[in-house]
């Protein structure tokens, strides 16, 4: 055997397989002349190395630099191998166990190469709308069972061509065992259908669908995870007819515009968000609207921000390749019911919405929404992860135990751990009606087979009355289960994704969680690790005047706060904004809160965004939860400095009055002073006051790091402001950025302090 010659064993652990790992090292190793093989583990990939040592160390090197788009290294473990005289490289066929553990990648969008193939006159693919290989397309959502295979696939239906097969089995080839391969004469295809779901004579349903929407109608697009409802951007009536139809009366509508040239005729476009609409996880990216607009009022009205996505399937870049400035691109369902994926479903569902319907005959296994993120405070904010990020893992600092996380009720995610990882679920939605109840289950069970995950524990939110509290006390009666305080659940979600251990000061501000003394908490300062809290500091608690329904009329908020700063005998025509109202109906709110009737109390910091938004006349009812919040923050004159005086006694655990701000606030209006001036003083109150807080637990505990958490969190004043205050007193600041830091983060939090727990 010839001199300086070395052999290497290497596993590679991560996002490794099903994403053209073999056939990259395959290709790495030739390139190279080394000998040896490649194969899928249990663990990952394994390969063994022969061949001269600057070759070998070559190779180690472009291993992790040159790793396929999809593929996710965790750690490569390299050891000394036995030299055996190999002569060439090969791909070990995968054995069935070793494919079980495997990680699956998220749906990503249609990469580089397929799209210049998409565009070309005279490949075999031009104009195929499903084109795909290893390195982009559908997996998460047409993935029934493991191992990844076609077979357990919804492209099972689909039985290759010579031509596709050839690619399918050939290393060398961008196709080599890509699942969803397939071309127009073996795959799925797309058709046009009326709005009584008939199909319709049409020789090119795409072009046809681009003349319709240009025409005003509104077609339910079939996508990755789901139906989208599409109408062209531009169109008044054809935008608010779509909003009416969907029930859905002021959320922001998204848009997906052909590239970033389009997109900067209607946003900003600032450089640190280029990257977040260009990856290959194609999220909505909230930017700042451009005035004049050319895209009708309705599509984001009240807003300073429109959702903005670009193209993830082929099928869009065809629909967009016709001249629209944009299009708009919302969740094909009504108003908070789960997203349609069904054909059959959709025709049923969507029959008073959409006009047409463009479906494709590639079934859709589970659905999934589109992501949202936004670039704030320095960093990238999730606001929903979904599409593209799951099933992704958060890579934990510790090994947990497998464990089950049912989240909260809003905006409702699942978390599965296994060892290091945590896989927390796609957006589910708002856990009040059957439908999302029926996808909450589906998910569950879905993420438990193709993870392979067989919870011990099952933990739940402290709440007794959340569907996911009472689904964890009846379907999984045999498992062991935890409760877990929503705000606790906030806090060491932010922790988990920030890999910190040990106790934090945390904040935790948000519309809705349920405390251990049965009141509604929300403005709390906890000190916090993760088996155990204290509640430190909150907000001053005052009456919720008929429960939910002042989470829906933030004027009750209004008269909760003025009646605790003022009295029941406060003239509450003094406040403009109240003087429309029925003084019958005022009156019967504060003799409610008198005497206790349907008037539980909360320390929300949510609550008295919405009180002082109704207060200044900025929102009195809302059509969803933190919208006047939202609308608050919007106004906001942000280079206000003065604040409000506000003093507290710190005494642990510290009450924070709210009076003090609501006289300030009154007294502003009654001067005249404007709304976005009292708003951004209401906001640099809220920032000092909690800081200065923050400050004197630092002092009684000796802990200076804080976690930032709760739905309050996406206000992009507080947390840029809260960030800045606290690292000048010298605090490390830990926020939230690959999950929601709203009850989307939830159940990550609830698995990590189930975890510590059992480890303890
Ligand atoms: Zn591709
Ligand atoms: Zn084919
Ligand atoms: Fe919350």
């Amino acid at each position: 055997m010839e001199k300086n010659r070395l052999s290497l064993d290497i596993t590679v652990e991560g996002i490794v397989q099903g994403v053209g790992f073999r056939p990259f090292v395959f290709q790495l190793a030739r390139r190279r002349a080394l000998c040896g093989e490649v194969a899928n583990t249990a663990d990952g990939v394994f390969i063994h190395l022969e061949g001269k040592s600057e070759g070998v160390l070559a190779f180690i090197k472009e291993l992790s630099e040159k790793a396929p788009p999809l593929s996710h290294i965790t750690r490569i473990v390299v050891s000394k191998g036995t030299l055996n005289g190999c002569t060439a490289f090969t791909i070990a066929s995968s054995r069935p166990e070793s494919r079980k553990s495997a990680l699956i990648s998220p749906d990503v969008a249609v990469c580089d190469a397929c799209l210049k193939e998409l565009f070309t006159p005279g490949d075999r693919r031009y104009r195929y709308p499903f084109i795909n290989c290893t390195h982009c397309g559908p997996r998460y959502t047409i993935i029934d069972d493991i191992p990844y295979d076609r077979p357990n696939t919804s492209m099972k239906h689909f039985v290759m061509c010579e031509k596709c097969r050839a690619e399918y089995e050939d290393p060398e080839d961008r196709r080599f065992h890509a699942q969803p391969n397939a071309c127009p004469a073996c795959g799925p295809h797309v058709f046009l259908h009326d709005e009584k779901g008939r199909r319709m004579p049409s020789e090119d349903p795409i072009r046809d669908t681009v003349s319709l929407l240009k025409q005003g109608a509104i077609v339910a697009v079939k996508g990755l995870g789901g139906f989208h409802l599409a109408a062209d951007a531009v169109l008044d009536e054809a935008v608010m007819r779509l909003r009416k139809q969907k029930r859905r009366e002021e959320k922001p509508f998204a848009v997906m515009a052909k590239d970033l040239e389009h997109i900067v005729a209607f946003a900003m476009v600032r450089p640190e968000e280029r990257p977040l609409l260009t990856s290959m996880q194609r999220p909505i990216v909230l930017l700042e609207k451009k005035q004049p607009n050319p895209l009708a009022a309705a599509v984001s009205p009240e807003n300073k921000y429109f959702g903005v996505m670009l193209p993830y399937t082929p099928l869009h870049h065809l629909l967009l390749e016709n001249g629209f400035t944009a299009l708009v691109m919302t969740s094909g369902n009504l108003s908070e019911e789960p997203i349609a994926i069904d054909n059959e479903e959709a025709f049923s569902r969507l029959k008073e919405i959409a006009d047409y319907f463009l479906i494709h005959d590639r079934d859709i296994y589970l659905r999934s929404d589109d992501s949202i993120v936004r670039h704030t405070a320095g960093a990238v904010r999730m606001l929903r992860r979904s599409r593209g990020f799951v099933p992704r893992p958060i890579f934990l600092k510790i090994d947990a135990p497998p464990v089950l996380a049912c989240g909260a009720e809003l905006k409702s995610t699942v978390c599965l751990t296994k060892k290091n990882q945590a896989f927390l679920s796609q957006h589910i939605g708002d856990l009040d009606n059957p439908s999302t109840e029926a996808f909450f289950q589906q998910t569950v069970s879905h993420l438990e087979r193709i993870l392979d995950i067989r919870p011990g524990i099952v933990v739940h939110d402290l709440h007794p009355d959340y569907l996911s509290t009472r689904w964890a006390l009846e379907a999984r009666k045999t498992e062991k289960r935890m409760a877990v305080q929503h705000h606790h659940a906030h806090i060491v979600s932010c922790m988990a994704e920030n890999r910190i251990q040990g106790s934090v000061i945390g904040l935790a501000f948000d519309g809705t969680g349920y405390g251990p003394d049965g009141t509604i908490w929300g403005g709390e300062i906890l000190l916090a690790d993760e088996r155990a809290f204290q509640r430190m500091a909150f907000l001053e608690p005052v009456p919720l005047p008929g429960g939910e329904a002042a989470i829906r009329e933030p004027w009750r908020m209004a008269l909760s706060y003025l009646t605790a700063a003022f009295g029941p005998a406060f003239d509450f025509q003094k406040i403009p904004s109240l003087n429309p109202m029925d003084p019958k109906a005022m009156g019967i709110v504060v003799r409610m809160m008198q005497r206790g009737i349907q008037s539980p109390v909360t320390s929300s910091l949510g609550r008295l965004f919405d009180g002082v938004a109704a207060i200044l006349g900025v929102r009195q009812r809302v059509r969803f939860e933190g919208q006047a919040a939202m609308a608050l923050e919007m106004i906001a004159d942000e280079n206000t400095r003065e604040t409000y005086v506000c003093p507290w006694t710190p005494e642990i655990p510290i009450r924070i009055p709210t009076a003090p701000i609501i006289e300030g606030i009154v007294r502003d209006l009654m001067d005249g002073m404007p709304s976005h001036r009292i708003s951004g003083k209401f906001h640099a109150t809220v920032i000092e006051m909690f800081t200065q807080v923050c400050r004197t637990v630092a002092e009684e505990t000796g802990i200076r790091r804080a976690a930032l958490s709760g739905g309050v969190f996406q206000n992009a004043i507080l947390l840029k402001g809260f960030v800045d205050a606290l690292t000048r007193y010298g605090f490390e600041v830990y926020t939230h950025s690959q999950v929601p830091a709203n009850d989307g983060g939830i159940a990550l939090g609830q698995a990590l302090v189930a975890a510590a727990t059992v480890k303890s």
